[in-house]
């Protein structure tokens, strides 16, 4: 019988991050400051983020220590475990191999605490006392909410509005760990209030939340704002993943032919790829095929231009280099509220656009049908986000039955979705339906990009 789990021991943890702007062919479009269209400096930043963050956002070190205090705060749930899914495969009847990386063991339940804990580990060490932040689905809110708690740091977290009514237990566990929590648009900043009063019941975005979360750590001194996904810094936190799935791999015996991952803004499916696509830039698997997934209703990378754009709705973030639906594009309310993001990390922007990395959307109806075949075989419940890279993970197994081949599938699995169980009480009663591709809504934002 070949082996279900495969585990690293605790002092096989990684000790750094890696980072793949010591390896990219050709180096990253630089943000760059609105107002100047000149990349932005470390004093553009210095009120907003510590400074070994924004050190870690520009770096071209190849790999940047993990400090101890960070990896005693890990080993709460890492290293994490990979799976082959023996029945899964089994289900399918497929000759394909496919492993499974989980990142669902953490206290949060998702990858984020591994750039949470990080963030609030510098912040706490140049002396900040409050962090804001915003949150989709809740998991952001939720795994800042944890690390404020490790390091004694005040969270104060603004959720996206759709998010709040759908899931309000993530609220309650932001609160059990000391966070703060309301629903973006809110009334408690100027961004918020001006949307309000044009739309009072707005869904909110994930654009909005970030725009408020911003205002508020500039208008207060001892504040510093997070963000839990998109820029260079989160990416290569979340390297431990891929490098744990690495060992992991060696440890079965086997090397990915494809890897799937769900991506929002791209933080845990890059933790994942980053060190296999070192790999591939150096021709050591030139096929490897690497599949980022998102949601039909907020398709940016599968329908978005290439171009420079805000991170946020109200335009206080830098620039960006990155596909994009606009960024005051409101993507309709789905459940996978992790992916409602107009935007994309700039690290996954420019490795598509060097044609390194692949990108398909999913319909939320079919992401849970995968959801729950996976649910039947493998046990583990997922989360919306990564049910979306479920379903195309099914369709690549397939496509194996059919021709034959023994492809090896790696899926980076995100996290549970047992703060979810409303959107799958709508899916198995039949209630849950699918948006229809909003052409309309992405035509006017793209009307309102920068311009430069
Ligand atoms: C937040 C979240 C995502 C999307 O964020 P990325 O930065 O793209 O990883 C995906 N899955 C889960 C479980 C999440 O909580």
């Amino acid at each position: 019988m070949e082996r279900t789990r495969f585990i690293l021991d605790e002092n096989e943890m990684p000790t750094s991050w890696y980072n793949i702007q010591a390896d990219l062919p050709k180096p990253l479009p630089p943000a760059l400051h609105p107002a100047t269209g000149k990349p932005v400096t470390p004093d553009d930043l210095k009120p907003i983020f510590p400074m070994e963050l924004i050190k870690q956002e520009v770096s071209r070190e190849r790999w940047i220590e993990i400090p101890e205090e960070v990896q005693e705060v890990y080993k709460l749930w890492r290293p994490t475990p990979l799976f082959r899914a023996h029945r899964l495969e089994k289900a399918l009847d497929t000759p394909a191999k496919i492993f499974y990386k989980y990142e669902g063991m953490s206290p949060p339940g998702s990858h984020k605490p591994n750039t949470a804990v990080a963030q609030a580990y510098y912040n706490k060490k140049e002396g900040i006392k409050r962090i804001t932040t915003e949150t989709g689905a809740g998991q952001w809110g939720s795994a800042l909410s944890f690390a404020g708690a490790c390091f004694g740091i005040e969270i104060k977290v603004y959720m996206v509005r759709a998010s709040y009514d759908q899931k309000p237990y993530r609220r309650v566990m932001m609160e059990t760990w000391g966070g703060k929590c309301v629903p973006s648009p809110s009334p408690d900043t100027k961004v918020g209030r001006a949307i309000l009063e044009k739309d009072p019941n707005c869904p909110g975005s994930l654009g909005i939340a970030i725009s408020e979360a911003i205002e508020d750590c500039m208008t207060c001194d001892d504040t510093h704002y997070a963000l839990g996904s998109v820029l260079n810094h989160v990416l290569l936190h979340q390297t431990v993943i891929g490098q744990e799935a690495k060992k992991q791999m060696e440890m079965a015996d086997a090397y990915p032919d494809i890897i799937i991952g769900c991506v929002g803004g791209g933080s845990n499916f890059a933790g994942m790829f980053l060190p296999f696509v070192k790999d591939k830039i150096e021709g050591k698997k030139p096929d490897l095929r690497i599949i980022n997934v998102e949601p039909a209703s907020c398709p940016t990378l599968t329908k978005g231009p290439y171009v420079y754009d805000f991170g946020d709705s109200a335009g206080l973030t830098p620039l960006l280099k990155m596909y994009t639906l606009g960024h005051d594009f409101i993507p309709p309310p789905v459940h996978a509220g992790g992916l409602r993001y107009h935007g994309m990390a700039p690290i996954i922007c420019h490795l598509y656009n060097l044609g390194l990395v692949e990108a398909q959307s999913v319909h939320q109806l079919a992401a849970f049908e995968a959801g729950v075949k996976f649910a039947r075989t493998e046990g583990i419940i997922s989360a919306p986000e990564p049910n979306h890279a479920i379903k195309v993970l099914i369709d690549e197994a397939l496509k194996c039955k059919e021709s034959g081949e023994k492809k090896t599938i790696l899926l980076a699995h995100s996290g549970h979705g047992h703060v979810d169980m409303a959107a799958y009480d709508a899916y198995l009663s039949g209630k849950l339906t699918d948006y229809a591709y909003p052409e309309q809504g992405i035509k006017e934002a793209l009307r309102n990009l920068p311009r430069l």
